[in-house]
């Protein structure tokens, strides 16, 4: 009998348990996927070509096994009605996947759905009275010696069908390496210095981090897979399955609160006064603040889909808290420019750090851009990569041009203002300013 395995963010053969089920349970299987549109134009570019190239990727795998990727365009509950049999697919938990997934399962004639794209699915890790968490410590706690569940991740021996339907869409070169291929070769780099990452993961001058989020984010390569590969076996490897925590943390947040995809987790945020200063949004897009911390991360974002978490968090936090900028403001531009772009990983960091989400800490919290940058870039490497107009000034002078004597600027080949902008705003001020506006809200 044949069945259709549907892939969605599972693009990967190994460790995929749908897959797994899917081709040993049938003699044939249709290899699908169904082309959104609405989810494809809400990326950019750079997103939009790693996808197409992670389904080449897929499509080249599939070949080798003797079949091919099957493309279909349209509304997934349309598109699966005329497929018969049984439909495979591993769980998607956004609001989004949840309607359609709905809509899919009235229509189709057998379904199956399996957890393969976290340690612990939403709803696996839950407080003794069945209630979600909303702060990350004790989930993590019960997270870390909670069993996971246990499914046959081996390939059946099914036939795989060989037609292509409407092809793969066309597509630039991806910015990393694509598939399985591409994420092993980086959890190989990342296991030469994973022991150290306590050390190093927020530097983003040292960029030591796995760079796995895309992976994770299309499903190229399984979170369980990743920790069999690293073991629990150092201080290093923990730190680092406590980030993947985070990733099952924020995928539970959104599951149970969907309101959060648009609204304030906490109650009462949602009447700041924000000034959404449309001169201030364009300067922070473009990098162009004055603060050049701030301006490297956002060029780095838009010039390679991806940004370091230290500078994800201050450049975040600036949008804010020192412009007084809607969080889904940044939130939207964050999810069309990142490689990694998450409904529920880029809504929960957003809410975090505007204090409007599960953060325990309190909204009082500011992030000095200027502190950040000598902490965690002391030596300005990440700024000089990304904003070569001060690039010549010396470690003390890089974090703050505006404080560097006129002689150094002179040296430096600035003119601020005109080579390089005066900042945006002032710092204290704008702490007080958004305290103001944090107090009178919640008053
Ligand atoms: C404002 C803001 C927006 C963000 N938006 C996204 C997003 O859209 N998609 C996304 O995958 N991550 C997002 N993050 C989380 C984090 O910055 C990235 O996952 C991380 O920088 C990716 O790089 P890496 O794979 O080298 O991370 P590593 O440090 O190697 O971490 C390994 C993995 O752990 C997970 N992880 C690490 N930090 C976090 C975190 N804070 N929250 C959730 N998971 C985490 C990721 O899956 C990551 O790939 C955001 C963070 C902030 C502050």
């Amino acid at each position: 009998m044949s069945a259709v395995m549907w892939f969605r963010r599972d693009l990967r053969l190994d460790d995929n348990p749908a897959w797994s089920a899917a081709t040993s349970e049938h003699g044939e299987v249709t290899a699908l996927f169904i082309v959104d549109q609405r989810l494809l134009d809400a990326a950019g570019d750079l997103r939009r070509n790693l996808l197409i190239a992670n389904l080449n990727a897929l499509d080249a795998d599939l070949k080798e096994r003797g079949g091919r990727l099957r493309i279909e365009a349209g509304e997934a509950s349309s598109v699966l009605a005329n497929h018969g049999g049984t439909v495979y697919w591993n769980a998607d938990y956004s609001p989004y996947a949840i309607a359609r997934d709905g809509r899919v399962r009235k229509q189709v004639e057998r379904h199956e759905v399996f957890h393969g794209n976290f340690i612990h699915y939403p709803g696996h890790v839950l407080k003794d009275d069945g209630d979600p968490y909303r702060v990350f410590t004790p989930y993590y706690r019960r997270w870390i010696e909670t069993d996971w569940p246990k499914v046959s991740m081996a390939e059946g021996t099914a036939d795989i069908a060989g037609e292509t339907g409407q092809g793969i869409p066309s597509g630039a070169d991806p910015i990393i390496e694509p598939g399985t291929a591409g994420a092993r070769k980086r959890l190989e780099t990342f296991t030469d210095v994973v022991d150290q990452y306590p050390d190093y993961r927020n530097d983003p001058g040292r960029d030591d981090t796995s760079h796995l989020s895309a992976d994770l984010k299309f499903g190229t390569i399984s979170p369980r897979t990743i920790w069999d590969h690293l073991g629990t076996g150092t201080e290093g490897r923990r730190s680092f399955l406590r980030q993947l925590c985070w990733r099952d943390f924020y995928a539970q947040v959104l599951y149970y609160f969907p309101h959060s995809a648009k609204a304030s987790l906490k109650p009462g945020y949602d009447d700041i006064g924000w000034l959404n200063d449309p001169v201030d949004i364009e300067a922070w897009k473009t990098g162009q603040t004055g603060y050049p911390f701030v301006d490297a991360a956002m060029r780095q974002l838009v010039a390679t889909g991806w940004m370091h978490n230290r500078t994800r968090m201050v450049t975040a936090s600036f949008l804010v808290k020192h412009l007084l900028v809607d969080w889904r403001i940044g939130e939207r531009f964050f999810m069309e420019n990142l490689i990694d772009g998450d409904p529920a990983q880029n809504i929960g960091n957003w809410q975090w750090v505007a204090g409007t989400g599960t953060d325990a800490a309190p909204y009082f919290r500011v992030f000095n851009p200027i502190s950040q940058s000598k902490k965690f870039d002391p030596k300005g490497v990440y700024i000089r990569r990304f904003v070569p107009e001060v690039a010549a000034l010396d470690d003390r002078d890089i974090h703050a041009p505006w404080d560097a004597p006129p002689l150094a600027l002179a040296e430096a080949g600035i003119e601020l203002g005109q080579t390089y902008p005066t900042p945006l705003i002032d710092h204290a001020f704008a702490r007080e300013r958004v305290l103001t506006a944090y107090k009178t809200a919640l008053s």
